[in-house]
C-alpha cells in the first residue's frame, strides 16, 4: 500500500534520512521504532508532504505521491496523527472532530457516520463533546487527536508516539484502541519508543537510527532481539 523507496531528505547540509526503504501492506500495523531524534517524525512528515524529498520515491497505492501538496496527499487517503496533539484548544471537542472531516464536508451524512463511529471508539468524547479541547486530560487530548484523524477517513492513519507522557493504565487502553482501529480496516503505521507496548500489537517493525534503518522484522523477532531488548525493553 505504502512504499518508500531510497529516501533521501536533507535539512541544509544535514541529511536526516539516508536512503530509507520500508513498506506497509494492506491492512497491516507496522511500528517504527527509534529513540528522540532518530527521524521517525521527518518520515512521517515526508509521507505527509511537508518535507521535500531529495532522492527516492513514495508510492502510495502503486502510484507516487513524491511533491504532493499535503492536503492531495490526505485526500489519496493518508492521515498524520501529529505528535504534541496540536488540536485546537478552544474549540469544542466536536468542533475539532469536525475540522478532521473537512475533506468529506459536502457528505454530510458519512459526517454524521464517523462522528458517530468515533464516539462509539471513544464514549469520553461524546460525554465531552461541547466541553473546550483544553480542559480535556493527557490522554482524552490524545484521543481526541486519533478521533479527528479518523474523521477524514483515513485508508492509512500514522500515529506518532500516541503513548507519549501518558500513565500506564492510560498507555495500554491506547493501544488497544489502535488495534481495534486496525481490526476495523485502517492501515496503520506507527512512530514509537514504547517497543514493549508496540511490539505487542504490530505485525511488523522496522528500527530507525540517526536516519537509516537498521533493522527490521517481524513482531516477534523484533522483541527478541537483544539489540532491541537493551535499548528500548530496558531487559
Ligand atoms: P522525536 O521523537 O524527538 O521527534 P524523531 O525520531 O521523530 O524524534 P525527528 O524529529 O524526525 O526525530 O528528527 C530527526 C533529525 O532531524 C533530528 O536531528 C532533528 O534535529 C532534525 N530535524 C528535524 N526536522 C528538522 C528541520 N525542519 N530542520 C532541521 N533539522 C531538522
Amino acid at each position: 500500500m505504502l512504499k518508500l523507496a531510497n529516501i533521501t531528505v536533507k535539512f541544509g547540509a544535514f541529511e536526516a534520512l539516508k536512503n530509507i526503504n520500508f513498506e506497509v501492506n494492506e491492512g497491516e500495523l507496522v511500528v517504527l521504532l527509534g529513540a528522540n531524534g532518530a527521524g521517525k517524525s521527518t518520515i512521517f512528515n515526508t509521507i505527509s508532504g511537508l518535507n521535500k524529498v531529495s532522492d527516492g520515491d513514495i508510492q502510495f497505492n502503486s502510484k507516487s505521491v513524491r511533491g504532493q501538496s499535503p492536503d492531495r496527499i490526505v485526500r489519496s487517503g493518508i492521515v498524520q496523527c501529529a505528535e504534541g496533539r496540536k488540536l485546537f484548544p478552544d474549540m469544542s471537542v466536536q468542533e475539532n472532530l469536525m475540522m478532521g472531516g473537512f475533506i468529506h464536508r459536502r457528505h454530510k451524512t458519512q459526517l454524521k457516520q464517523s462522528l458517530h463511529e468515533v464516539y462509539e471508539l471513544f464514549p469520553i468524547l461524546m460525554d465531552k463533546k461541547d466541553d473546550p479541547a483544553r480542559s480535556l486530560s493527557g490522554g482524552q487530548q490524545q484521543m481526541l487527536a486519533i478521533g479527528r484523524a479518523l474523521m477524514a477517513k483515513p485508508k492509512l492513519i500514522m500515529m506518532d508516539e500516541p503513548s507519549i507522557g501518558l500513565a500506564p493504565l492510560i498507555v495500554e487502553q491506547m493501544f488497544s484502541v489502535i488495534q481495534e482501529i486496525n481490526r476495523n480496516g485502517t492501515t496503520v503505521l506507527l512512530a514509537e519508543q514504547n517497543a514493549n507496548a508496540a511490539l505487542k500489537i504490530a505485525n511488523r517493525g522496522y528500527v530507525i537510527e540517526n536516519g537509516i534503518v537498521v533493522l527490521q522484522g517481524n513482531s516477534h523477532e523484533l522483541f527478541n532481539n537483544d539489540a532491541i531488548r537493551k535499548a528500548y525493553i530496558g531487559a
